[in-house]
């Protein structure tokens, strides 16, 4: 069918190029650019034999003019950004120059600080419309998958949706006293911010981690979830008609939360630089130099994710409850394409955003969010490319 420039080659790219080279007919060429190119390299080398025709390129997305050259170069019909959120609104740009669409995974988040909001990306959304090319914003797990269960459920289920509650639960087991399953930079820092929900047509923000539950989770069990702000929750707001509130839970171990306490009452994860033997250092940046690297945990963690939605809301005049997620495997992820379920989860929805947009069914000018699109094919889509949905109508429901 056509041809896809992937954009990064880290973790999710992995998955992402081993899921296109799944669907040969329809990713007929991709190339594999990032700022180093030995990681392209190797990415390719992984799947040597595949239908898909592979190429690579160096590039550096903060620069537009040098994804301008590579897409004038290669001529895609989508570029499919999983470089990190930084580089989302140069290629943005560079996608709007060539007349290319576009998909990403993550919000664009200004390096200095950061926001986990959708205003930069959805302030082009005329710029699409005009030019005839689709974006698509956050087409990984969550955000990703969660907006379109959430779409899925409001198109089958409910008349109204009065609650949402996204649970994110990782119960994988590296080995480690102490490590971050990804950069622990970006990790550390979204799990000390504040809270933060929708209720009501408001947002009401709490202090970091301060609202704990309990919830046993299907192939996972009990397990302490925590309140968090996560980006979707800005999307699905406005998306979603008439909903009163939504609110996002992550799981902590105990173990990882005393860590993370003891670290940043002796300092360790301070972000101001300090003295040390002459040198100017940052805390924690150092920090991240004696954790183990995030890429090493793939091959030792075991155990599941467990990822959904749990809705309430109304359906012929009746109260109604619904429950959609999805359970992925560490190992079993590992064994088919060398990523943690973390990456795994995210890489896939990623190519199957990327492969309805190409075959026109996910095609409308504009920048769009998962959740404003028709969310069967892609329900489809998530059974047949190993990530499969269960779904229960007796949930237990968080208060
Ligand atoms: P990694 O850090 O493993 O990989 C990032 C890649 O981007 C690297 O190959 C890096 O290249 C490349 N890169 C960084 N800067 C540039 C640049 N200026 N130009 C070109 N390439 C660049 O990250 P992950 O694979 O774990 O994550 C990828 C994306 O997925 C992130 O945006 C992340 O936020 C998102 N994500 C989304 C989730 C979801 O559910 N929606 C969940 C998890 C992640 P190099 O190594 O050479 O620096």
């Amino acid at each position: 069918m056509g041809k896809a420039l992937i954009i990064g080659a880290g973790g999710v790219a992995s998955v992402v190029v081993h899921k296109c080279c799944q669907n040969p007919d329809i990713f007929e060429e991709i190339c594999i650019a990032s700022r180093t190119l030995e990681k392209c390299e190797a990415l390719k080398n992984k799947l040597e034999g595949s239908k898909t025709k592979i190429t690579t390129a160096q590039v550096d997305a903060d620069r537009t003019d040098e994804v301008i050259n590579l897409i004038n170069n290669f001529k895609p019909d989508i570029v499919i950004n999983v470089a990190l959120p930084y580089q989302d609104l140069t290629i943005m740009d560079a996608c709007l120059a060539t007349g290319v669409h576009y998909v990403d995974t993550a919000n664009y988040e200004p390096p200095d600080t950061a926001k986990f909001e959708y205003k930069w990306q959805w302030a082009y959304k005329e710029k699409f419309e005009k030019a005839g090319l689709t974006a698509l914003l956050g087409s990984g797990f969550d955000p990703g998958v969660t907006g379109v269960f959430t779409a899925y459920a409001q198109k089958h289920y409910f008349d109204e949706i009065h609650s949402i509650d996204i649970v994110d639960a990782n119960a994988g087991d590296h080995g480690y006293p102490f490590a971050t399953n990804f950069n622990p930079e970006i990790n550390i820092r979204e799990v000390t911010a504040n809270g933060r929900y929708f209720e009501n047509g408001e947002w009401i923000e709490t202090p970091p981690l301060a609202l704990k539950k309990v919830y046993d989770l299907p192939e996972i069990g009990p397990k302490d979830i925590y309140l968090m702000y996560h980006e979707e929750l800005e999307s699905l707001a406005v998306n979603i008609k008439g909903v009163k509130r939504i609110r996002f839970w992550m799981t902590f171990s105990e173990n990882y939360l005393t860590h993370l306490k003891v670290l940043e009452n002796v300092g360790m994860t301070s972000i101001e630089p300090i003295e040390f033997e002459g040198k100017q250092i940052i805390p924690l940046q150092f920090l991240k130099a004696v954790l183990p690297d995030p890429a090493s945990l793939g091959p030792r963690t075991k155990g599941k994710t467990n990822i959904g939605c749990i809705i309430q809301g109304i359906k012929d005049g009746k109260p109604k409850t619904y429950y959609v997620y999805n359970v992925c495997d560490h190992q079993e992820a590992y064994a088919e394409v060398g990523s943690q379920a973390i990456s795994y989860t995210t890489g896939v929805p990623a190519m199957i955003g990327a492969m309805l947009v190409m075959k026109g069914i996910w095609k409308k000018p504009g920048v769009y969010n998962v959740e404003e699109f028709d969310p069967d094919p892609f329900m489809e889509e998530l059974n047949k490319n190993g990530l499969p949905w269960q779904e229960s109508f007796s949930p237990t429901l968080l208060d």
